[in-house]
């Protein structure tokens, strides 16, 4: 499994000619990118690059919500898509969900999400989300259960992105499982 945290950091640092003062910022896998203007000094490229990566550091860790951010999220997820009929008892960061996005327990409502969704865009998290709680009301994958997420802009787009982050991971889809344990979203 990968472990995020455990991810040394390296920097690599790009001077192009074309840019005439932008700067920017990437991760790409355990390495971060940052793009420099060519005429910088080492002096400003120092601080650029740290500021850079403060910033994206910063702007990672508001896609980390806590177990307690989690829940309320869900709830006013339940609120907006699916008129407040999925009540989740409990939202958390899961870090054993396998090759699962997601799962949830039908019998005391209970949510996880797996951890390797820290750090994703909020509408993908969003979608995680929306889809356990879909299967509080609906357990298995058919038209009915799609249905629910239907008024949810962003479904396919997201189902799209974790298709790409499995397929990138070589982590293909592991359908659905049986019983009150229900699969992941990427199906
Ligand atoms: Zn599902």
């Amino acid at each position: 499994m990968v472990d995020d945290a455990d991810a040394t950091v390296s920097v690599e640092v790009r001077r192009s000619r074309r840019r005439k003062s932008t700067v920017s910022a990437y991760r790409d896998g355990a390495r971060t990118v940052v793009s420099i203007p060519a005429r910088f000094t080492r002096a400003e490229e120092r601080e650029w690059v740290e500021r850079m990566l403060a910033r994206l550091a910063d702007k990672e860790a508001r896609r980390r919500p806590s177990d307690a951010e989690l829940l309320e999220r869900a709830t006013a997820l339940s609120l907006t898509y699916l008129g407040g009929r999925a009540h989740p008892s409990s939202v958390r960061w899961s870090g054993n969900q396998g090759k699962r996005w997601g799962s949830c327990t039908l019998i005391d409502g209970s949510i996880r999400i797996s951890s390797r969704v820290q750090g994703m865009p909020s509408w993908v998290l969003d979608y995680v989300l929306l889809h356990e709680l879909a299967h509080l009301l609906h357990a298995g994958h058919g038209p009915a259960f799609w249905e629910l997420l239907a008024s949810y802009p962003r479904t396919d787009r997201a189902k799209g992105f974790l298709e790409g982050v499995a397929f990138g991971r070589d982590l293909p889809d592991d359908g659905p499982r049986p019983g009150g344990e229900v699969d992941d979203p990427d199906d």
